[in-house]
């Protein structure tokens, strides 16, 4: 794969516009960094296991793109239990965990390759562009 041309930062700042309407600014995020590397993929697959928040099914990859919160990032500042009923939280944070790695686990069994990116990743772009587009040779 060819290292593509990186969009001047006006160019990126359009097209998250344009994504911003339908996810949260870590998903817009990862979607304007895909197109960048020339991923083409679906938003929000629901016919796939997990419905996955980007995937192409032709391709056969698959990318989550995880709240730290609610998907209970371990060792993350984003991921903090609260202080009040801190047990429900804990088991929360477990479950819901446990159902992701489910849902990878279904998808790869089905032959796609999937990476999680976290919400926590996406602040640092030029870092998660690299780390997708080393991701990206495996699918393309
Ligand atoms: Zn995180």
């Amino acid at each position: 794969m060819s290292r593509p041309q990186l969009p001047t930062d006006s160019e990126r700042s359009a097209l998250m516009q344009r994504v911003r309407r339908r996810g949260t600014p870590a998903e817009v995020t990862v979607a304007a960094l895909c197109r960048e590397i020339g991923l083409h993929y679906r938003l929000n697959v629901t016919t796939l296991p997990g419905s996955p928040d980007l995937a192409n099914k032709a391709k056969r990859w698959a990318i989550f793109v995880n709240g730290c919160f609610w998907h209970g990032h371990k060792n993350c500042r984003l991921a903090k239990p609260p202080k009040r009923n801190r047990e429900f939280w804990e088991r929360k944070f477990a479950d819901n965990r446990a159902r992701d790695a489910r849902k990878a686990r279904e998808l790869r069994r089905l032959g796609f390759v999937v990476a999680i990116v976290w919400q926590c990743e996406t602040t640092n772009e030029n870092a998660l562009s690299r780390r997708l587009q080393s991701w990206a040779k495996r699918v393309s």
